[in-house]
């Protein structure tokens, strides 16, 4: 018989199945009566605050600034831009009346038919561009360097919860410079930016590359993006950095006046991360009991279980109490351990497992034969045992441990991409290491293959289901031969099965 665990199924049973679970164990989220749109709930929601939280204190550090603009978009302004237009269009909810009225046959009908139709934002360039136009006239107005923290939709018809829902949370920065130099190292920033919040903070990982044209953001120039690998081997597109060049200024008429007198088109960039981020740390250390959650992201470090009955229940409370106080004194990556006691009058069996399911680093059970010893018993999220510790080992090493669990779980995440990593030279290879076209069972991951034309390779790319996830930043440039058409090529590039 194997182990019970607490999420049913397991991963290697059903992956998608297990991923619901975890997410409804851990009480992040729920599905809501509108199609493709989720309910996050406070768990869930603290999780995105943290995330936040850091990325925002990142992206002041390099210099932005927050502001807020409409959440409609009036269809002529998506209309500027050929290539965004057309990658947008499919996937737009559109605003077309303004009231409701009594309906002669019953319930309400829209009334009040607008002028002219307006788009739920599915993203900003064109309304922030459009407000950027008046913004700048001379050089000395650059550059602009601002985000939005908001939410967008995109009409997305297979909707996953944080992977690809339909309404989703997100930050857009939006940038724009006097030349292209200064554009492309602002995308390129913000990628690096994205790569140590990943690594760093989320303990995940990344490839950092650029798409090819047929995956780049309509409209961009060039799409730089972070990659990860989930564990069932499928890759996530993590976050995305856009060099837009000049195709929004002269389609929103973004222009200034050059230091030499001269009108130019400005040079423009977009960056974004989404609730998706929450799905890919699910997906990344989450195990058959349920969610695993990095240290520094998670909003409580340490849960303390007082055991008690009635007669003894003062004094482990005053205990537990102190010992909470000494932890919370401590600090881990530069900031206080995040302590809760939890003395809910339920079984302890079941407050252990419900903090285990919702992944808190660390838990500690402490009862009146723990407090007589002075220590306490102790369990980490990714040990399978639990084990007793004296009081003031606790105290000291709290930090240290929570750092040690955040190393390990970004070194479990970096170990399974390794081990899952190929290079392959041949088609017969390449089908047969991407031989199921079995969305939902585990198998391959990471092919690293050189390619020398994009188009050629589509027909074989939609057959297996597989996609260019990007061209690596840090790739092997020696020249090698096309894995398809044995046709001399320059790049490889990272092809999976993706989300
Ligand atoms: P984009 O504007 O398409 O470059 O996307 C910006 C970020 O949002 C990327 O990190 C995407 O992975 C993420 N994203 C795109 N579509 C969705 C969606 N439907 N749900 C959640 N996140 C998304």
């Amino acid at each position: 018989m194997p182990p019970k665990t607490a999420i049913s199924p397991t991963r290697a049973d059903d992956y998608p199945e297990w991923y619901q679970q975890v997410i409804r164990a851990a009480d992040l989220a729920e599905n809501s009566p509108v199609r493709g749109c989720m309910v996050i709930k406070p768990w869930g929601y603290q999780l995105w605050e943290n995330i936040q939280r850091a990325l925002d204190d990142m992206f002041k550090a390099t210099g932005h600034q927050n502001a807020y603009f409409p959440l409609f978009i009036p269809m002529s302004f998506l209309e500027k831009e050929a290539e965004h237009v057309e990658g947008f269009a499919k996937e737009c909810a559109v605003v077309t009346h303004h009231r409701l009225e009594p309906d002669p046959n019953g319930g309400l009908r829209p009334a009040g038919k607008l002028e002219e139709p307006l788009i739920v934002r599915p993203t900003s360039e064109t309304i922030i561009g459009a407000t950027y136009a008046k913004w700048v006239q001379s050089y000395r107005d650059l550059p602009i360097l601002i985000n939005q923290w908001a939410n967008v939709v995109r009409w997305e018809m297979r909707t996953r919860m944080f992977l690809r829902t339909a309404e989703f949370l997100w930050q857009e920065g939006h940038t724009v410079h006097a030349t292209a130099e200064e554009a492309i190292s602002e995308t390129e920033q913000m990628v690096e930016v994205y790569r140590d919040f990943a690594e760093n903070w989320m303990a995940m990982p990344v490839i950092v590359g650029s798409k090819t044209p047929l995956e780049r953001f309509p409209g961009a120039v060039e799409t730089l993006s972070i990659e990860a690998m989930m564990q069932d081997r499928k890759a996530l597109q993590a976050g995305t950095s856009h060099f837009l060049g000049q195709n929004f200024s002269k389609a929103q008429e973004i222009k200034f006046q050059s230091v030499t007198g001269d009108i130019e088109y400005a040079w423009t960039t977009s960056w974004g991360v989404s609730t998706r981020l929450i799905g890919a740390l699910i997906m990344t250390h989450s195990d058959d009991d349920g969610l695993v959650l990095p240290p520094r992201l998670a909003p409580s470090h340490v849960v303390i279980q007082p055991i008690y009955k009635d007669d003894s229940r003062a004094e482990v409370m005053a205990y537990v109490e102190s010992l909470r106080d000494e932890l919370a004194a401590q600090t881990f990556a530069g900031a206080p351990v995040r302590v809760v006691i939890d003395d809910r009058d339920i079984r302890g069996g079941e407050k252990k497992w419900y903090h285990v399911k919702r992944g808190v680093p660390i838990r500690l059970e402490v009862g009146p034969k723990d407090m007589a010893a002075d220590s306490v018993f102790c369990g980490i999220r990714n040990q399978p045992k639990s084990v007793g510790v004296s009081r003031q080992e606790i105290v000291a090493t709290i930090g240290e441990k929570l750092a040690t669990l955040q190393q390990e779980l970004f070194d479990a995440a970096l170990l399974l991409r390794e081990s899952n990593t190929v290079t392959i030279k041949n088609e017969a290879d390449f089908r047969d290491y991407f031989a199921s076209t079995d969305d939902d069972k585990i198998q391959g991951g990471f092919a690293h293959c050189h390619f020398a034309d994009e188009d050629s390779l589509q027909p074989l790319l939609k057959e297996l289901k597989v996609t260019i996830r990007c061209i690596p930043r840090e790739h092997n440039t020696t020249p090698g031969t096309c894995f398809l058409t044995g046709k001399p090529a320059a790049k490889m590039a990272v092809f999976a099965k993706a989300y």
